[in-house]
């Protein structure tokens, strides 16, 4: 059996670690978002496709779900003494991530695709799952959000990365916009894997910054139509279990609950799996998919398998 997950940096990459322990590595694949991928001084930084990396190789840092675990930071630690003129070191990158970063910039300088770098890396890394960028193309996510600038209530349009890290998501959102997602085309390779799925599963990851962003790309939207598609919530009662996606829901007209979970991927989910203590009596009426009640808080590899092996079930019920 063949599985397809669709991907952000944090949700999806926990069920991944479950998912590798109940299937052969060769039969996952993981098509990615690259929404937030964005330049920090010389070096290109592709956040979730770096931590989908390191789940596949377990060298993921699962305090952060960002960079290598037991990371040592001495290149960040000295160019911070060199900071001067405009030359700054704001973002913590280890040494052991930042290797696989200027791997990366190497190549994007050299003009070569993003998705060959990350078959490259992905070998390097002896993964035996595929991971695929959404797109070679620049699709970037921003945030129109409004804020007091000079006593003045301004309209500000932010990319994700100065919206969360910067301004830690404090300010009032309006609004997500997916720039130039209109022309970018899916990753070959992607659009393939999704093809040749037995199950399609949407991880627990945020809709509207992790999810959204791969949706927006007309031929994957395209390729999942017939498909069978799983959805994991990552809301549970009224609010996401960590990070900034109900704020973003609420931004674009989104209860932020299972109701809205499944508002949102409407046109796609055959079973939305939610939580055991969600009350799905109270949104029963609106939500026309099949749902599966589970322990979806993925804390220990215990509740990672369990999920994995309960979705596996489910594909197999028919
Ligand atoms: P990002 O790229 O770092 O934003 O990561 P993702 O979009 O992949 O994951 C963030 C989303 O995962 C958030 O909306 C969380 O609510 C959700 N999430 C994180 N951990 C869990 C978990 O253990 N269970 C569930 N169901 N959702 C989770």
């Amino acid at each position: 059996m063949k599985i397809t997950l669709l991907s952000g940096g944090t949700g999806t990459p926990k069920l991944l670690q479950g998912l590798k322990r109940v299937l052969e590595e060769e039969n996952i694949s993981v098509v990615v978002n690259t929404g937030e991928d964005t330049w920090v001084g010389d070096l290109y930084l592709s956040p979730d496709i770096d931590t989908v990396l390191y789940t596949f190789a377990d060298m993921i840092n699962e305090e952060t779900w960002y960079g290598v675990k037991n990371d040592t930071f001495i290149t960040h630690e000295t160019l911070k003494m060199y900071e001067s003129e405009g030359f700054s070191e704001f973002l913590r990158i280890g040494d052991r991530d930042r290797a696989l970063k200027i791997h990366k910039t190497y190549f994007l300088r050299r003009g070569y695709p993003l998705s060959k770098v990350v078959e490259m890396e992905r070998k390097l890394l002896k993964i035996k799952g595929k991971v695929f960028p959404m797109t070679d193309d620049r699709v970037e996510t921003k945030i129109l959000v409004e804020e007091e600038i000079d006593g003045r209530r301004e309209k500000i349009l932010l990319k994700f990365h100065d919206f969360w890290i910067k301004r830690r998501g404090r300010a009032k959102v309006l609004d997500v916009f997916y720039e130039n997602s209109q022309y970018a085309r899916g990753v070959e390779g992607a659009l393939e894997s999704i093809e040749e799925a037995d199950l399609v599963v949407i991880g627990p990851s945020n809709p509207v910054t992790s999810i959204g962003p791969i949706l927006s790309i007309r031929d994957i939207r395209r390729a999942l139509r017939d498909k069978r598609v799983f959805v994991v919530s990552p809301i549970v009662g009224d609010r996401a279990v960590s990070g900034p996606a109900g704020v973003l829901m609420k931004a674009k007209g989104y209860p932020v609950n299972i109701y809205g979970v499944y508002k949102f991927y409407e046109d796609l989910v055959d079973t939305l799996i939610i939580d055991n203590r969600d009350n799905l009596e109270e949104k029963k009426e609106g939500i026309k998919c099949k749902v599966v009640a589970t322990d979806i808080i993925l804390k220990d590899m215990e509740d990672k398998v369990n999920l994995a092996k309960r979705i596996l079930e489910e594909y197999k019920k028919g």
